[in-house]
């Protein structure tokens, strides 16, 4: 006999055929009674990839913004929320979970905290006019590599800053006290 890996206490039944796609060997008990699944954390702790700047990248589902999806009680909620609630707790009613890093997709507790709609328009436009992340010599490396034709979207996720800042960069909108020659 075996439990059911969810926790809920109760026996699975024993593997009616054997299926390798499923995993599954005769003679071996099911790891999940029928509609039952990992607990929370198990399946969100299996859905990231960690990158060197620290984010912890969703690879599952993704709502069309790109925050990362999955499913709790039946219903899709955001991977970021999620995360918030395993590893600090509770979401207070009217709350939203922001990003520090900027990335949707990024579920890593240290890169998240709790604020209002407007608290968001208001990190969003802080973040536009200035980059916090950026070192002056970056800025210099893409402007030249603007210059050399690549294309701005590619810079963005190369330095992991959003598009309108690359753009201000290169429109010299922004980081306006760095000198960069003419290239
Ligand atoms: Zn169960
Ligand atoms: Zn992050």
């Amino acid at each position: 006999m075996k439990l059911c890996e969810c926790g809920c206490g109760l026996p699975t039944r024993p593997v009616p055929e054997t299926d390798s796609s499923k995993n599954w060997k005769r003679g071996e008990w099911l790891r999940f009674r029928q509609h039952h699944k990992p607990p929370l954390k198990d399946r969100f702790m299996e859905k990231f990839d960690k990158t060197s700047n620290g984010c912890w990248i969703w690879n599952a589902c993704r709502f069309q913004k790109g925050y990362g999806t999955l499913v709790k009680d039946g219903r899709a909620h955001g991977a970021h929320r999620i995360a918030w609630e395993l590893f600090r707790g509770p979401i207070p009613k009217g709350m939203q979970v922001l990003h520090t890093c900027d990335i949707p997709p990024c579920v890593n507790p240290d890169h998240l905290f709790l604020g209002t709609n407007d608290d968001n328009m208001l990190d969003k436009a802080k973040k536009g006019r200035i980059s916090m992340k950026l070192t002056p010599n970056q800025v210099v490396s893409i402007r030249q590599l603007a210059s050399t034709g690549i294309r701005k979207p590619i810079l963005a996720k190369q330095f992991g800053v959003n598009l309108r800042m690359i753009y201000r960069i290169v429109n010299r909108e922004a980081w306006i006290h760095v000198q960069t020659p003419t290239f």
